[in-house]
């Protein structure tokens, strides 16, 4: 096996916005993120960081919700 060819994978931990963090394997040092499994609507349902300008209260109202 040669040195430097592979990257040494190993396990970070992920800084997100939302103050959550968590371990996964990377070749970097530290990682950070704007969402995570913690905060993202996919996940939670909530529309924390996507809806910004009020899409989904016009949707709501569009079909009567
Ligand atoms: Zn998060």
């Amino acid at each position: 096996m040669k040195k430097g060819i592979h990257p040494e994978y190993k396990t970070v931990k992920v800084h997100c916005a939302c103050g959550n963090e968590f371990e996964t394997g990377s070749t970097k040092d530290e990682i950070k993120v704007e969402i995570c499994s913690e905060c993202h609507p996919f996940f939670t349902g909530r529309q924390k960081f996507v809806d910004k300008g009020g899409r989904v209260d016009k949707f709501k109202k569009k079909y009567g919700m």
